[in-house]
């Protein structure tokens, strides 16, 4: 969890939080950061599952800016799962350096396309217990994948979701396990997806870690984080 999040007391919500019940605090914000955000979405490029996985894997730790710049040419080269399994790891580190974690993410991403040349004729798995047993693959990268390329529900929680979901008290949990258990518990699973986009969104250009742009939020009304500015 980044750092200045305030853990709130419980899942759902507390009793004191401005907005109504839990579902109806959701529904609200989710209705706000909508109109507020209306192109939220994944800002990875990609065309297929697969470039969506490895760029996935790449964005850890990294702008999806970054990510992009490197894809536009690592997509040119690699474009079955049997071009990055044959691929040679120097070659590879070398190629995705500027993301950051780059022997770590290679190594990852050269056996997860092994993995998917092995076990799935080298296409990208459309279930969550398959995805998450892909080498570098966790419930995050699952769910946005799942949403993105297969319009499959799913929510991704990465850090801007659980700083969000916990300065709004949706959630009282900074295990992002926990906090998509929260969260799918009252959402229809249909916007499981666009939620996750609209709260990275929110976290990315105004419920930022360090220094939230409270007074111009959206959202400010139906806040009552004690670091709200
Ligand atoms: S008021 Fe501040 S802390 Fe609350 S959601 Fe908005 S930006 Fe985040």
């Amino acid at each position: 969890m980044a750092r200045g999040t305030a853990p709130s007391k419980k899942a759902g919500g507390t009793p004191e939080a401005p907005g109504g019940s839990p579902p109806e605090r959701l529904r609200e914000i989710l209705r706000i950061l909508g109109e507020t955000y209306p192109d939220a979405r994944c800002e990875l490029d990609f065309r297929t599952p697969l470039e969506l996985l490895v760029a996935t894997i790449l964005s850890a730790q990294c702008t999806d800016a970054r990510v992009n710049q490197v894809t536009a040419s690592l997509f040119a080269k690699y474009r079955t799962a049997v071009d990055y399994a044959s691929a040679d790891p120097a070659v590879f580190e070398n190629e995705i350096r500027s993301t950051g974690f780059f022997r770590n993410k290679a190594k990852n991403i050269l056996a997860c396309c092994a993995k998917l040349v092995r076990e799935f004729g080298g296409a990208v798995p459309r279930t969550r217990e398959e995805l998450v047993a892909l080498p570098g693959v966790g419930r995050k990268t699952a769910n946005i994948l799942l949403y993105n390329a297969y319009d499959i529900p799913g929510f991704g929680v990465d850090t801007h979701v659980g700083r969000v979901t916990n300065r709004l008290e949706l959630v009282g949990t900074e295990d992002p396990e926990r906090i998509e258990t929260a969260i799918c518990a009252i959402l229809p699973a249909e916007e499981w997806g666009r939620a996750t986009h609209l709260f990275i969104f929110h976290g990315r250009r105004t419920c930022h870690a360090k220094q939230p742009a409270c007074a111009g939020c959206a959202l400010r009304a139906l806040c009552s984080w004690p670091g709200k500015r």
